[in-house]
């Protein structure tokens, strides 16, 4: 379950390459760096103008906050429900994280978004486990007051909304490449826009000194209104340094042409299991929104109307039967709890996030398995329940 696809044969002998020239800098190449490469094919197979490559989803969301231009204590709204790395972009990008409520179903909370909505400068959507919030309320919300929108895609790679995919929504997509997401590098990340003006300032400000911005600007089409941008942007910002190395590229670019493989094989994986565990009366794995088409690489589901301790009883028979699974506030220190985000400098009740946090189940479930293995998995997940709620059900707890 924790394994993951093994790295395709083709990256051996580009890296060997690397290693024998020993040309593992992005910008040591005239032209054509593995790097380079990969910016300009994840930006056609995703639909974008421009793609910058860093060392983690995490700097890109940092830098995206930067080139936004945000002032320092800016406050900058992310759901309730998400990984510490988010809340932990934004104050390393000197703002304060504001949190909103979070539904049973995983998504932003819409009234809970719109109010805080007038307190804010700019949103990152965080589609946690690749779960798609409402994107057409949100865009309508964020553009009728002009506050940017910063898509955290990190799960969301190959999931689409009306036909588009996840991160080129907003203003600025941003994609890890870390080994528990669709693409495995070990570490990486990178960030997608159509914006020449916000690209720039992130290509300067991940560490592209002097004139190293010359070698994001071989694609013809749009080198114009970049080169006007690198230029009113030299030596104005500051060198964070959060470069993507050559090797790291070449990790990556053997794996886009599977990535349309993933997606099918992780959805089938995840709609059938799904399926079999939501005909127990404990368990729902909420629905899907209309226009989303989604990538998983893992299941979320909630357990419904059981106490504190039968959910651990849960967790163990699952563990027993041989299925990890973790309640996300039920564990000590899980970083996707809000509460144990306590670097933040303001801190938030969110009551409805909370209670879902304390029953909602997540477990690995990659791409790569087979139908039977799914099954199992499932059949593993309705016997824990039915070992754990069942007979308190019987005498009508
Ligand atoms: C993994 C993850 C991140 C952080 O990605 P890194 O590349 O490890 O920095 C951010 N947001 C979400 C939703 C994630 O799942």
């Amino acid at each position: 379950m924790h394994d993951a696809e093994p790295i395709p044969a083709e990256a051996r002998a580009e890296i060997d390459r690397l290693l024998q020239s020993g040309d593992l800098f992005r910008y040591t190449a005239p032209q054509d760096a593995p790097v380079a490469l990969l910016e300009a094919e994840f930006a056609a197979q995703l639909g974008s103008k421009y793609a910058l490559a860093v060392s983690s989803c995490s700097a890109a969301l940092f830098l995206s906050l930067k080139a936004l231009g945000l002032p320092r204590d800016a406050r900058v709204m992310i759901p309730g429900f998400t990984f510490a790395a988010v809340p932990s972009s934004v104050v390393h990008a000197d703002c304060i994280p504001v949190l909103c409520e979070v539904g049973e179903n995983y998504r932003i909370d819409l009234d809970d978004f719109t109010t805080k909505l007038e307190t804010v400068d700019a949103v990152i959507i965080s589609h946690m486990r690749g779960h798609t919030s409402d994107m057409d309320a949100i865009m309508a919300l964020c553009n009728a007051r002009n506050i940017p929108v910063v898509e955290d895609a990190a799960h969301s790679l190959g999931t689409t909304w009306h036909d588009k995919n996840i991160g080129t929504i907003g203003k600025v997509g941003c994609f890890s490449f870390q080994s528990y997401k669709m693409i495995n590098a070990g570490e990486g990340g990178i960030l997608i826009t159509d914006d020449a003006d916000l690209v720039a300032q992130a290509v300067i400000m991940s560490g592209a000194y002097e004139h190293n911005w010359r070698k994001h600007m071989d694609r013809k089409d749009n080198s114009a209104e970049l080169e006007e941008a690198f230029g009113r942007w030299q030596n104005k910002l500051p060198l964070y340094n959060l470069r993507m190395s050559n090797l790291s590229a070449a990790v990556i670019r053997p794996q886009l042409p599977h990535l349309a493989r993933r997606v099918v094989d992780g959805r089938r994986n995840h709609d059938q299991v799904a399926e079999l565990i939501n005909q127990s009366p404990w368990i729902s794995v909420p629905p899907k929104l209309d226009a989303e088409v989604r990538a998983p690489d893992s299941l979320q589901f909630n357990l419904d109307n059981v106490s504190d301790a039968q959910v651990h009883e849960f967790v163990a028979a699952a563990s027993d039967l041989g299925v990890k699974v973790q309640v996300f506030g039920l564990t000590s220190d899980n970083a996707r709890a809000f509460w144990n985000w306590e670097f933040m400098p303001e801190q938030f009740d969110l009551p409805q996030t909370k209670s879902m946090l304390l029953r909602a189940c997540d477990t690995r479930l990659p791409a790569r398995l087979t139908a039977l293995e799914c099954d199992a998995v499932a059949q593993v997940l309705v016997e824990a329940a039915e070992t754990a709620f069942g007979e308190t059900r019987a005498f009508g707890t």
